[in-house]
């Protein structure tokens, strides 16, 4: 009998937990999250292959299920729009595939999971591991709690602080990129509840962005509409606030259209990692797997992780109840059998030529390069260092601010901050001196603000208002922030409906 513990219930975290108990009913399977609900830190969109999830996900009935009818791909101009739908290959269509709530697919895998008697403790929080020489041996749970195992499961999603620790104490180097998304839940209102929009889904390119690699998408379910917004974490114009992206995005005539008639009641965003697999990736240490969106196993052309989590999840558990060593071998090389390393790699090839020559000419590329050149793959295409220009702030009057969308994060921390400068003077010379106070805008909570006291500048974290969504972790490139795993489920919960 062993005891093997699971960090994080997202998709990637109860998939593997499900299987593990499955295959060999006497291990002691217990899955760690952080929130003090399953789903409460959970942002996605969420558009699900029909085909591969489809025996997980049939199983149960979810609220939110919708098929998806009708699908369209947009290039916004700042008035107008071209619709490139027809020149998608067949692999980024979605038509027939199934709108879902992340959130809700984890409650019914969290249920399922405890029929079988894995252990689902909220709230617990993992903030490092136990090693004894080489191996990992235990987890040391942010309220200070020790916990030993027989076998940790990371199933952290994007931009894991467990992960992380994990990678620099083996001297591994993981290549992410990373966006931010930005997500808002929106309700009919009670005299609108005719929506003939059902099933319908969009996603766009261009404006308000002039980066190829930015875009928004918007899902029409049933009774609610998912507005969201993705802006990579690579730019350079420090002036850039994600948040103002989104509401301009929403501002769109096209777009305002399409939300016509709705209220909000949720507000949400999350970094998204796209590993770009450049070199191999390793990801099994003895005592320990990473996997799912940690890993950063997403498809960064179709937005899709929640497949390649969830075959993670699967094979982790066949692989480790197939073998008897603590070393499980390379959770990637499993992988490859299912041909997602190469979707991947062929996605991240498309998405560095979206960024260089635009949607059309990466969707020609795609459509020629099925046919008749597979080999062109093989060519190594430089991902562009995206070039905005330097400018002062513009004109970000935006009508719903910040403050006005953190009401509907459900927030709720304790007086005790998880976030703090590590070395102040080169983070004002960083922040404030070199980037015009830069976290001060890339923060969709805004927790951050320079306060002028006595003639100087004095960095303000408001931890209250942190929505969790890693992106301090990725733009303060000198590493000058840190940021603890919460105790006690401290955090939003993104699970709760709010009316305002
Ligand atoms: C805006 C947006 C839109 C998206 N749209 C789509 C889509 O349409 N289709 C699709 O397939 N994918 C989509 N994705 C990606 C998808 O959400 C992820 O790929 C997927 O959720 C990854 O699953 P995971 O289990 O690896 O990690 P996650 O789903 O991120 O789950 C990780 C869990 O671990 C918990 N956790 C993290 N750290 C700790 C810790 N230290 N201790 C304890 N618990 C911890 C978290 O609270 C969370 O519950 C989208 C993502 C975003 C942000
Ligand atoms: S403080 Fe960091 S993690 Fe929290 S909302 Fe702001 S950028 Fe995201």
């Amino acid at each position: 009998m062993k005891d093997i513990i699971v960090v994080g219930a997202g998709p990637g975290g109860l998939t593997a937990a499900i299987e593990l108990k499955r295959l060999e009913p006497k291990n002691n399977i217990i899955v760690l999250e952080k929130s003090s609900e399953i789903g409460g830190h959970l942002v996605s969109g969420a558009v699900l292959q029909r085909n591969e999830y489809y025996d997980y996900i049939s199983k149960y009935s979810l609220k939110y299920n919708t098929v998806i009818t009708n699908e369209n791909i947009w290039r916004l101009t700042k008035t107008s729009y071209y619709n490139l739908t027809r020149f998608a290959p067949s692999e980024y269509r979605n038509k027939g595939n199934i709108l879902v709530d992340i959130g809700e697919v984890c409650k019914a895998l969290a249920t399922e999971a405890t029929k079988l008697g894995v252990k689902i403790c909220t709230c617990c929080g993992v903030n490092g591991f136990l090693s004894y020489k080489d191996s990992i041996v235990g987890l040391t749970l942010a309220g200070g709690i020790k916990v030993r195992s027989d076998y940790v499961i990371v199933a952290e999603g994007a931009c894991g602080t467990l992960t992380e620790k994990i990678l620099k104490h083996h001297n591994v180097k993981i290549n992410k990129r990373y966006s931010l998304g930005i997500r808002e839940e929106r309700k009919y209102e009670p005299n609108n509840l005719t929506n003939n929009n059902v099933g319908s889904i969009y996603h766009t390119v261009g404006w308000p962005s002039d980066d190829n690699s930015n875009g928004g998408f918007v899902y029409c379910y049933k009774d609610k509409i998912v507005i969201g917004y993705v802006t990579n974490l690579d730019y350079s114009n420090c002036y850039l606030n994600p948040y103002n992206e989104f509401e301009r995005f929403k501002s769109h005539p096209k777009i305002s259209e399409l939300i016509k008639g709705t209220i909000k009641t949720k507000y949400s965003a999350k970094v998204i990692a796209i590993n770009d697999m450049n070199n191999p990736t390793v990801a099994c240490f003895h005592g320990c797997t990473i996997i799912g969106c940690a890993l950063g196993l997403l498809d960064s052309m179709k937005l899709k992780g929640l497949h390649n989590a969830l075959i993670s999840g699967k094979m982790v558990a066949e692989k480790y109840i197939t073998t008897t060593t603590k070393m499980i071998t390379n959770i990637i090389d499993n992988i490859t059998d299912t041909d997602i390393i190469d979707t991947l790699k062929i996605s991240n090839k498309t998405s560095s030529i979206l960024q260089k020559y635009g949607a059309l000419v990466a969707m020609i590329y795609r459509k020629i390069n099925k046919i008749i050149f597979p080999w062109l793959l093989n060519f190594k295409f430089k991902n562009k260092w995206f070039n905005y220009d330097e400018k002062p702030p513009r004109d970000w009057n935006v009508k719903d601010t910040r403050d006005n969308s953190l009401m509907f994060s459900d927030l709720n921390y304790g007086p005790n901050s998880h976030i703090n400068v590590t070395d102040e003077i080169k983070h004002k010379i960083y922040d404030l001196k070199l980037n015009n106070k830069m976290s001060t805008r890339f923060c969709p909570a805004g927790v951050f603000k320079w306060e002028k006291e006595f003639k100087h500048y004095v960095f303000k974290i408001n931890h209250t208002n942190c929505l969790q969504c890693k992106t301090c972790l990725v733009k303060t490139a000198e590493k000058t922030i840190d940021w603890k795993v919460c105790k006690n489920g401290d955090g939003p919960n993104f699970m709760t409906e709010n009316y305002k």
